[in-house]
């Protein structure tokens, strides 16, 4: 056969730059194989097998299984022991390992081979028939609930009862005879679920099991996994075969997992624990209390002595820290395992710092070495780990805002602020069907925001985020009743006042107070943040309308405000009558009495803005919203508006109805608002510079207005609105008699805009990409519903994760590309950004260094993961400067 395609490999065939074929697991095992390192021999089934079983409608086909048979062949020559043979039987463990570490996700199986005749074998030959038979229950346990997907609890049970008849704790308690009775029992069950018998030819486990490794890849639970770490799903998982060495077979052996360095900390000691007389899944399991690493030296001091060793030259090998499975079979040593092992946050930073300080890597590698999202839980409160262990998890939405909470329930924002400001309760979760802008200020005072409706980029999650609070929004299952102050979810009724917790970083809820440990950032994150600073060539702004939020982002370093989003401080109490009278006003002239009201409000705000970033930069977005979300929609708020306003509720009533829109997303907002209304364009010129104007006199700072006009799919309505602006600005600045500039840009939301983007440069000086506008008008699905559907696209494969939360580089960001070029075309020196939500996130901040942007703006907390992913962009692929 020519060009036979390898499916399989020996560990003494691969090495550690195989990972894409072999699988993480593989490639390491391989390349300890060839480091002479004391390793199991066998086999890896590559990726490639696992995507051509999935091509093949979830079946082996022959080719790959007659590979299969022929590799356990070799394998029997290696190990000189024989698959099946009763006299010296090869028994094996099946595992998977896919190309990024899946911790947990997906599955195991060992002892396989075992049957009732080479059961007896192994027990003459070891002369140890507990080990045996031990190993062979374990065996039919593993086999029944991993590739059978019998339920795992009822064979726990029968153990549990045996011990209970014994009187005993540990399975270690348990004798020969007790072993044999669990596999009978054990065979019984699986008979009783299966009608067929257990399968007794170990060539048939094994292509069970490897079909059960591969079909692991697609379980709910790694499908999550994969979409929090932006897995492809099309990676697919390699199968080891491994060698099964027996940690089960008395005081002389054991096995254990070990960190060369502490995970939670990063501090540099070896860091792990080992179980005497057991097998891998009992040191996870929590059956029995395994004792610390440094205990081994006392228990085995040569074993420890040589482990101690191993860890050191595979640190320094792989000059990372490494987490690895080990087994001591009768006192001898074997290594199952090393990869670079998770770490929480802190101790990711402190070993990466750690590491430049010792020499072994230089700082750029160092940068390389944090997961920018990883930032997230050293800027927010986080659940104490010990606490989230046995909580219960009642529902899921979407992980919006990260950082734990933890608070009574209350269901108005209104309550929220009073029962808080009162003493009545010290910490809420604000639950809402969805938030609105009028929110706002109960949402500042909550811990948390559990919403039914609404996706990444809703209003709860945007003004979340902005804030730094967690929330989780979208989860459909919950049914609220406003009335009764009560939500149900998962037949569960929650009252006002009942205390839940959230997960803002996973989505997940719980029932109950979850204590929370608070934020702390490290000496090592100046540092190591310093040297991402150096390497990145993008800027990083923020998305802040407010001086609190803007401080908080330049705290965590902030270049400027790439979007203040006007609307935001429309909604205030003291000015949204002035609002909403200039909504209801009927003709120009009370329009403008409106608009001169909320004038001096918004020039403050402008001016508190500039004061608090001194030198840095603003972009100021023009509104944007339809009119009618400012107008009031419970009927006391509309008697009352009427009142104020002095006209009737039933005219009021005719206002409201009138700026009922269909769909107002595609509506009355954005520029259109200035089309029809060029007096709210020419208020909100004359507070900018205004505003501009005061503070560069009090400061001394020269300040350059960046004026943006949203949701622009057509030069000439650009225009018409510049025109006003211009007009506008060159008038104020001309009689305050100061030489100020100003740039007017545009934001590039709609497709149209993307398309013409050369015509519309003619009039723009800078873009500003709106990602979450143009997702959703690129997809055509709203950015607020678009969680109602997806996880049907996510479960269909049809999408891999959500477009609101990720760049779509394939569609939106083809749209991005050809704007950035077109806009370059007519005017090279266009200043270029992004200020949708995916400015800070990690692979889309990637996508906007390749495609050369000059700036990502994000929510201030969202800033150190958005520098910290373009200096990683930088240095994998720098780019040449071009400005
Ligand atoms: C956008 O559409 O990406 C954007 C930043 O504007 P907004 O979210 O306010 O619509
Ligand atoms: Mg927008």
């Amino acid at each position: 056969m020519l060009n036979k395609k390898k499916y399989l490999y020996l560990f003494s065939e691969g090495n550690r730059d195989m990972r894409d074929i072999l699988g993480g697991k593989g490639a390491n095992l391989a390349e300890m194989t060839n480091a002479g390192m004391p390793v199991p021999q066998g086999f890896t089934i590559s990726t490639e097998a696992c995507t051509q079983y999935y091509k093949d409608g979830r079946q082996i086909n022959h080719e790959i299984m007659a590979d299969i048979y022929e590799y356990i062949g070799k394998m029997e020559d290696i190990t000189g022991k024989k698959f099946g043979n009763v006299a010296n039987p090869l028994l094996v463990s099946v595992r998977s390992g896919a190309r990024a570490s899946m911790p947990g996700m997906m599955d195991t199986i060992l002892n396989l081979g075992l049957n009732d005749e080479v059961v007896e074998g192994l027990a003459a030959k070891t002369g140890n028939p507990r080990f045996a038979y031990d190993s062979y229950r374990r065996f039919v346990q593993m086999f029944s609930d991993v590739v059978m997907e019998l339920p795992k609890s009822e064979f726990e049970e029968i153990i549990d009862q045996m011990k209970a008849e014994k009187g005993v704790k540990m399975d270690t308690e348990l004798d020969e005879n007790d072993m044999k009775a669990l596999v009978f029992k054990f065979k019984s069950l699986y008979k009783s679920h299966m009608g067929t018998d257990f399968p007794t030819d170990p060539r048939v486990q094994l292509i069970e099991a490897v079909k059960a490794v591969f079909r692991s890849w697609d379980n709910p639970r790694a499908n999550v996994y994969r979409r929090m770490n932006e897995i492809p799903y099309e990676w697919g998982t390699a199968v080891n075969v491994q060698a099964m060495v027996f940690g089960n077979t008395g005081p002389n052996s054991g096995t254990g997992v070990a960190f060369t360095r502490n995970p939670a900390t990063g501090e540099k000691a070896l860091f792990g624990e080992y179980l005497i007389n057991a097998q891998g899944e009992d040191v996870v399991a929590g059956i029995r209390t395994p004792s610390p690493i440094a205990h081994l030296q006392e228990q085995m001091p040569e074993v420890y002595a040589q482990f101690v060793d191993i860890a050191n030259r595979l640190e320094n090998h792989y000059k990372d820290m490494q987490d690895m499975e080990f087994t001591i079979e009768d006192g001898k040593l074997y290594m199952l395992q090393t990869r670079n092992g998770k770490r929480t946050a802190a101790a990711a930073l402190k070993i990466a710092v750690d590491l430049v300080d010792e020499g072994m890597i230089d700082e750029k590698e160092a940068v390389l070495r944090v997961d920018p999202k990883q930032l997230d839980s050293l800027l927010h409160p986080q659940f104490d780990p010990e606490a989230l262990k046995n909580a219960e998890v009642i529902g899921k939405g979407l992980a919006a805002s990260p950082g734990a909470a933890c608070g009574q329930v209350v269901f108005t924002a209104e309550d929220a602020k009073n029962a808080v400001e009162s003493g009545e309760m010290k910490k809420v979760i604000l639950v809402r069907l969805e938030t609105s802008p009028e929110d706002i200020e109960g949402m500042a005072v909550a811990q948390g925001i559990l919403t039914v409706r609404g996706g990444m980029t809703s209003h709860a999650a945007v003004v979340a985020r902005g804030m730094g609070t967690c929330c989780v929004s979208g989860c459909g299952e919950i049914v609220v009743e406003y009335d009764k102050q009560q939500f149900t979810l998962g037949g569960v009724t929650y009252k006002r006042g009942d205390w839940i917790s959230l997960n803002g970083s996973t989505g997940n809820i719980y029932g109950k107070a979850l204590p929370t440990v608070d934020a702390s950032i490290s000496g090592d994150f100046g540092r190591f943040m310093s040297w991402a600073d150096a390497a990145r060539q993008l800027k990083v702004f923020t998305n802040a309308d407010n001086p609190r939020d803007a401080k908080q982002a330049v705290e965590f370093g902030a270049e400027g405000i790439g979007l203040c989003r006007t609307e935001h401080m429309f909604f205030e109490a003291d000015r949204i009558k002035a609002v909403r009278e200039m909504i209801v006003a009927e003709n120009v002239v009370d329009r403008k009495k409106a608009l001169a009201k909320i004038m001096p409000y918004q020039q403050g705000d402008f001016e508190a803005m500039y004061k608090v970033l001194g030198e840095r930069p603003m972009t100021i977005r023009y509104l944007d919203p339809p009119l009618h979300e400012f107008l009031p929609t419970k009927e006391e708020d509309i008697v009352e508006l009427a009142a104020d306003l002095g006209i009737t509720v039933e005219h009021l009533h005719n206002v409201i109805d009138s700026l009922h829109e269909f769909n107002p997303m595609m509506g009355h907002r954005g520029c259109r608002l200035a089309v029809s209304y060029p007096e709210i364009a020419e208020m909100q010129t004359t507070a900018v510079i205004n505003a501009a104007i005061n503070v560069s006199r009090e400061t001394g700072v020269k300040i350059v207005p960046h004026i943006m006009i949203p949701l622009v799919g057509e030069v000439k309505e650009l225009k018409f609105v510049k025109d006003v602006v211009v007009a506008t600005a060159d008038k104020l600045i001309k009689a305050a008699g100061v030489d100020m500039k100003y740039e007017v840009g545009t934001m590039i939301e709609i497709p149209r805009a993307a398309l013409t983007a050369d015509e519309i440069a003619k009039e723009a000086e800078f873009f500003s990409f709106g990602t979450n506008d143009l997702t959703q008008m690129t997809f055509g699905f709203s950015r607020d519903d678009a969680g109602k559907f997806l996880n049907y696209y996510y479960d269909n494969k049809i999408y891999e994760n959500d477009p609101f939360a990720h760049l779509d580089q394939n569609g939106v960001g083809k749209l991005v590309e050809m704007a950035v070029t077109l806009g370059r075309k007519t005017r090279p020196e266009l200043g270029l950004g992004i200020c949708g939500e995916h400015g800070g996130d990690p692979t889309s901040v990637e996508f906007c260094h390749k495609v050369g942007l000059d700036y990502v703006s994000c929510s201030p907390f969202r800033v150190p993961i958005a520098r910290l992913a373009a200096a990683q962009a930088a240095i994998k692929a720098p780019r040449a400067m071009e400005k």
